[in-house]
């Protein structure tokens, strides 16, 4: 007879009391269970073995405080979960609805979890947030993170990093005389290598030396390469202003500020002596309502974990995502993105861009945020 009737359990049930025990610490099964949890006051991990191809979506809910995963297909068992001390209160997977749900003893977020993992995994690593963060998580109604298990033979996405201008147009020029295409070659240069040091992504560079590279020829190569993501690295001046921002495409400017700097970076193209339109009002709005959905979202998301990730690294200008008609972001099918490291005319953003551990900082926080855009 075999062990399964003789025991009065079916399957499902092993897999619910497998899913029990990696509740628990140092649980002897734990290396085969389908899900492993490490569940701190300040931090919880939860660890799912879900398979490559498996798609998963995560938002936040209110009422109660909670995280849906949601994980479409996905053969698992009914399972409620209580856990205990730590961020995670309750666990239940409902495959009625193809939802875990991951009730929360305060406010927090989740994001993947650095590092590889083993393949089909979804690592995610989740820390307290303030109230009103997740206030906005849940009115947004749109998933703070949302993707594909990898397939374990899938080649590493193609990231161009372009350093803004070059040779005979230095872009901004600090009040000591820094000037803008050397900071933004010698971060783009830092990024790449902790990129490659990463071995997440592979790496195009626009330009690895001083010379002038036309807007139209840096969007191109992205195109050419069908590049996962392009990221253009730049610290113009504004008056007034100081911190890192982050720039996504938009027709329309969200603020003067934003404005005046798309303005000045299309007009990069004359400074190097080039009088070609690189893209006339016309073809820029048929590229823009060309752009696909996806271009959209997937520039958004950059913005927001650069955003993020640069917070941590640095002070931020006010209301730090916004959005112009940058020439270099107009690439309908490449998620694009145009970090300022902070403002050339801001003597203390000056001061800070011309130490290199400054900027090693900015590089490993934009890193971080390409890391785990092209994992999600
Ligand atoms: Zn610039």
């Amino acid at each position: 007879m075999p062990a399964d009737e003789r025991s009065g359990l079916t399957r499902r049930h092993w897999l619910a009391a497998g899913l029990l025990t990696g509740l628990l610490p140092h649980a002897a099964a734990a290396q085969t269970l389908p899900l492993r949890i490490s569940n701190g006051p300040r931090r919880a991990l939860l660890t799912l073995s879900l398979g490559p191809g498996q798609r998963y979506a995560v938002t936040a809910a209110a009422s109660p405080t909670r995280l849906v995963v949601q994980l479409p297909g996905l053969a698992w068992p009914t399972a409620n979960l209580p856990a205990r001390g730590g961020l995670i209160a309750d666990l239940r997977f409902d495959p009625a609805t193809d939802r875990l749900t991951v009730l929360l003893a305060e406010t927090a977020r989740a994001r993947l979890r650095p590092g590889a993992g083993a393949p089909g995994e979804l690592r995610l690593e989740i820390t307290p947030i303030e109230e009103d963060a997740f206030r906005r998580l849940v009115a947004a109604r749109q998933p703070m993170l949302r993707g594909t298990i990898a397939e374990a033979a899938r080649t590493r996405p193609l990231v161009v990093i372009d350093a803004g201008h070059g040779g005979r147009d230095p872009g901004a020029i600090g009040g000591n005389g820094t000037l803008e295409k050397r900071i933004t070659l010698a971060t783009a240069l830092e990024l790449k290598r902790q990129l490659e040091a990463g071995g997440q992504v592979r790496v195009a560079m626009t330009r690895t030396r001083d010379v002038f590279v036309p807007l139209s020829a840096r969007v191109e190569l992205a195109r050419r390469q069908e590049a996962a993501l392009f990221l253009s690295i730049h610290a113009d001046s504004a008056p007034g202003a100081r911190g890192a921002s982050v720039y996504t495409l938009s027709d329309t400017a969200t603020d003067p500020l934003s404005e005046a700097l798309a303005r000045r970076e299309n007009n990069a193209d004359a400074m190097g002596g080039l009088r070609l339109p690189s893209v006339t009002p016309d073809v820029a709005r048929i590229l823009l309502s060309l752009m696909r959905a996806e271009t959209q979202a997937g520039s958004a998301r950059i913005a927001r974990l650069a955003v993020s990730e640069l917070g941590e690294a640095t002070n931020l200008l006010p209301n730090t995502h916004r959005q112009a008609a940058f020439v270099v972001l107009k690439s309908p099918e490449t998620p694009s993105a145009l970090v300022e490291l902070g403002f050339l005319s801001s003597s203390a953003d000056e001061a800070a861009l011309r130490q290199p551990p400054h900027r090693a900082r900015l590089a490993r926080a934009l890193a971080r945020a390409v890391d785990e855009y092209v994992r999600g």
